[in-house]
């Protein structure tokens, strides 16, 4: 039976996206695949994390007031780098909605969990913020199947967004048919950006993109996890 090493289990608030302000069971996942310029996860190697294996996590989360959660969020890292896990994990936990966080880079590993999974919230990773390579031909494969389920696109940008971006984003979300959720770049509670900036962001995708929206971190605000 596989084992996988999960950094923390809370509950707490949707912070983003569409999702916003239900109440779910988050189980962060260790390691990443990518290493993003804003990414707010310690994967420091000597990194506090507990090992479970699939009915162990399945019996943690099930002491949880089940009643008040609207969904399972399996976050990180990146959840589908424990894909064979959660194989094992996720049929144990099938009575859950259950509502995956990617970077949509995995596309193989999609394809082993998405019959368990209901809504996933993939994100679109543009160079000018990430600071990684241009990742569009690994989401499009990913969105090929993602858009089997409920799906949307979460973008991460901030004052270096350009318009060959915003153009990409555009298309892709168009060619398979999903949302798009602009979420301005926070390194803490305060957005550092002018409403100005904001709106010519959003009116840039909306020109090209009509199913755009633009929702910040609203945990952060709470001061909430
Ligand atoms: S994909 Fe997410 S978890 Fe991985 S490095 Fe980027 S922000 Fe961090």
């Amino acid at each position: 039976m596989s084992k996988v090493r999960i950094k923390e289990i809370f509950s707490s608030v949707q912070g983003e996206g569409p999702y916003i302000g239900y109440k779910q069971i988050f189980v962060r996942f260790c390691n990443c695949n990518l290493k993003c310029n804003y990414c707010d996860t310690d994967f420091a190697p000597n990194q506090y994390f507990d090992e479970f294996d699939p009915f162990e996590l399945a019996q943690c989360i099930r002491k949880y007031n089940l009643s008040l959660i609207h969904s399972l969020s399996l976050t990180g890292g990146e959840p589908l780098l424990s894909n064979v896990f959660l194989k094992e994990f996720l049929p144990l936990v099938a009575d859950m909605k259950i509502y995956l966080e990617t970077n949509a880079t995995l596309a193989d590993r999609l394809i082993d969990v998405i019959d368990f999974v209901d809504i996933i919230a993939a994100d679109i990773k543009i160079p000018s913020a990430s600071g990684l390579a241009n990742s569009f031909s690994f989401h499009d494969k990913f969105f090929e199947i993602a858009k089997r389920k409920e799906c949307f696109a979460k973008v991460v940008f901030n004052q270096n967004i350009n318009q060959n971006e915003i153009a990409e984003c555009c298309n892709l979300a168009a060619k398979h048919n999903i949302p798009l959720i602009l979420q301005p770049q926070m390194s803490s509670k305060s957005l550092d950006f002018s409403s100005d900036f904001l709106n010519d962001v959003l009116d840039k995708f909306l020109l090209l993109y009509s199913n755009t929206r633009l929702i910040p971190q609203v945990h952060k605000f709470l001061n909430l996890q």
